[in-house]
């Protein structure tokens, strides 16, 4: 292990700890003159008093794959509403229409529903626009278009005991009832500005990435040239994820690019190309060809957690998986007389060591001007940050008009009229993207931006004030009829997020389908079981933060968390483990430590000599599920 290398890790993230700077503040709630929905004019419409089966909000891909499911399970377009306050299905792929914009695991398993839609990805990772014509197409063909609520944000949501119902309030004046209420706003949803002194300063056209302003770039998020900026200085400030992929495409634009970097992104090979649709037929003539691929993704990514014996084959073959096969290896090499969790982690260090020196080569061999070379290269593990993938990111710093202003980890200083200042100097520019992220929060309650109020008028908000608590990541003690789809006390798989809300459909579908088959009509976890799955995640934690990382979300940027954030962990046996016992346990059907039950039951229960409530799980025949899931 190379004491130097660890050594400039640990000063990395010292300088960048000790610098600050990293408040942040929302564009919504900052800059209310920034348009709500700068890609669509909001329709007028009549309020919604009616009721309905099944609502979800959130209309990306934790959405459309539930609503899928329940379609599936047996309900009726009319039965299933999706509330968004975008102007169309896709979430983050409605939002986000950067140019450059392309997803970052294979499309084969990123893109979901494609075996069900009949859907080819055109490429291996697929560009924004062809993604958010996949999500539209899976609202079409589960009819999820007829009774959405679209450019509409839910305001509040409560739990009438009496009717075993969900109240939904808007802030399109509609309030309507629902039997079951999903919600999946996804972890990062909002965007988010850093609090730079003189930020309202600029006297130029400035955005944030996910509201991408073409009325200022020219071009199209379809990749027509960004020609308005030929001839201005653009800069953009963030070198995240979404910034090297855009950088690429506004360096084709012939504007003079200034990118001001605080950290470098580990930048890997992306190897994008068209997907081959003869290789992708045969691939498709096998049912049940995705979620085999999915499953293979999870097992590569996951496979020095498994201790599987032999070797396992990998069927996508790109940066992710080589990590994962790299990291497997790494544990595989240790001697079994030193086998411990010690030695592992010594050896997944050195892996990543090795790793993370190949892709400073890579900035070696790419990159030309001394300067900016010594900048891009990133000084942390692996899987400190996101990592990156691109073909052209690094390319780009050749080009003459493309220049790295690299703020040794203190980030911009200020805003002025004029432009950005870094280390007291003030770079002029026309235009400032901001490529700064989103908020990060594993806590659902807290970035729903709505009451969530279950029963006795208990909010989700105070029900978590102490840490979350749900049973699989979904279900919610006191919140009958409620199901989350999130990452935490699930999987918690950040390498390709749709693969939770996969399972997590599901499971929700499956769950659905039993209460209707058994004539239930209110569905709720149960303390005990809660607090057993809460118990063994928190007690066998692995947890994310790793404070001897650079600062960044990942992290809570460096800073000492809440001990409610002790509860934000995933499955201790991996991503791979949590999918299969969730699907053994809706297989199952028992749906042990749910508690299930209609009207009579409940009246029965009141009642006692005329005999007691059950908790009906496990009582059900398994045909109840024929049809779910
Ligand atoms: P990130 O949070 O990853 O990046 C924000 C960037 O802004 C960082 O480089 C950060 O620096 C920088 N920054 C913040 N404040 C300042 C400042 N004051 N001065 C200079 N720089 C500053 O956001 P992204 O939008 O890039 O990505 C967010 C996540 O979205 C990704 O991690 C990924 O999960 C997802 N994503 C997925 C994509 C896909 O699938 N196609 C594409 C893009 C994003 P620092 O690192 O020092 O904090």
């Amino acid at each position: 292990m190379s004491t130097e290398t660890l050594r400039r890790y640990a000063a990395e993230r010292e300088k960048r700890l000790r610098s600050g700077g990293r408040e942040y503040v929302r564009v919504r709630e900052a800059f209310a003159e920034q348009p709500a929905d700068p890609h669509q004019p909001m329709r007028p419409r009549e309020p919604v008093r009616d009721e309905v089966e099944f609502a979800f909000v959130g209309g990306g891909f934790a959405g459309l794959l539930t609503a899928a499911r329940v379609r599936d399970a047996g309900l009726a377009p009319e039965d299933v509403r999706i509330i968004d306050s975008a102007g169309d299905l896709g979430g983050v792929w409605y939002w986000n229409r950067y140019p450059g914009l392309m997803c970052d695991t294979s499309s084969l398993i990123y893109m979901p529903l494609l075996e069900e839609t009949g859907h080819r990805p055109t490429e291996r990772y697929a560009h924004g626009p062809e993604i958010a014509a996949h999500c539209r197409r899976i609202g079409r063909q589960y009819g999820l278009y007829e009774n959405a609520l679209l450019h509409t944000s839910v305001t509040r949501a409560e739990w009438l005991e009496g009717e075993s119902r969900w109240l939904v309030e808007t802030d399109r004046g509609d309030a309507f009832r629902t039997r079951h209420l999903g919600m999946g706003m996804g972890p990062l949803s909002i965007a988010k500005l850093p609090a730079i002194p003189g930020i309202a300063d600029f006297s130029g056209p400035w955005f944030h990435t996910s509201r991408w302003d073409y009325s200022v770039t020219g071009g199209s998020p379809e990749g027509a040239p960004l020609t308005e900026l030929a001839g201005r200085r653009v800069a953009v400030i963030g070198t995240g994820a979404t910034a090297i992929q855009a950088i690429p495409e506004l360096a084709k634009s012939g504007a003079e690019v200034l990118v001001f970097q605080r950290t470098p992104t580990s930048v890997d090979v992306r190897d994008n190309g068209p997907v081959d649709p003869e290789r992708f037929a045969e691939l498709a003539a096998h049912p049940g060809w995705q979620a085999r691929l999915l499953d293979n993704f999870t097992r590569v990514w996951d496979g020095h957690r498994l201790g599987e014996e032999g070797e396992v084959e990998d069927l996508i073959g790109d940066g992710w998986t080589d990590l994962g096969r790299r990291l497997r290896a790494a544990v595989r090499s240790v001697p079994p007389e030193e086998a411990g969790p010690e030695a592992y982690a010594r050896a997944v260090a050195q892996a990543d060591l090795a790793k993370m020196d190949e892709i400073r080569a890579r900035v070696d061999a790419v990159v030309e001007d001394p300067v900016a070379r010594d900048g891009l290269k990133a000084w942390y593990s692996q899987l400190c940050k996101r990592p990156g993938f691109h073909d052209e990111y690094l390319q780009s710093f050749n080009l003459p008009h493309v220049r790295l202003v690299d703020t040794d980890g203190r980030g911009v200083e200020r805003i002025t009229e004029r432009g950005v200042v870094v280390g007291g100097e003030e770079h002029p520019v026309d235009v400032i993207v901001y490529a700064t992220g989103f908020e990060y929060s594993a806590d659902p309650s807290a970035s729903c931006g709505f009451e969530l109020a279950g029963s006795g008028g208990r909010t989700l908000a105070e029900a978590w004030s102490g840490g979350m608590r749900t049973l699989h990541g979904i279900h919610v003690h006191g919140f009958p009829n409620l199901f989350v789809q999130q990452l935490v006390q699930g999987a918690f798989l950040s390498s390709n997020v749709p693969h939770n809300y996969t399972h997590a459909a599901d499971a929700i579908a499956a769950v659905l389908a039993h209460a209707r088959a058994t004539g239930a009509d209110r569905v709720e976890a149960t303390a005990e079981a809660q607090e057993e799955w809460v118990r063994m995640l928190v007690d066998n934690a692995r947890p994310m933060n790793r404070s001897d990382c650079t600062p960044g979300y990942y992290n809570n940027e460096g800073q000492a968390a809440p001990e409610r954030v002790r509860y934000n962990v995933g499955h201790p046996g991996g991503a791979f483990v949590f999918f299969d016992h969730l699907e053994r346990w809706r297989r199952n059907g028992d749906f042990r430590g749910l508690g299930f039950s209609s009207p009579a039951e409940r009246a029965a229960a009141e009642k006692p000599e005329e005999g007691a409530a059950s908790d009906r799980a496990g009582e059900a025949p398994a045909q109840a599920l024929a049809g779910g899931a």
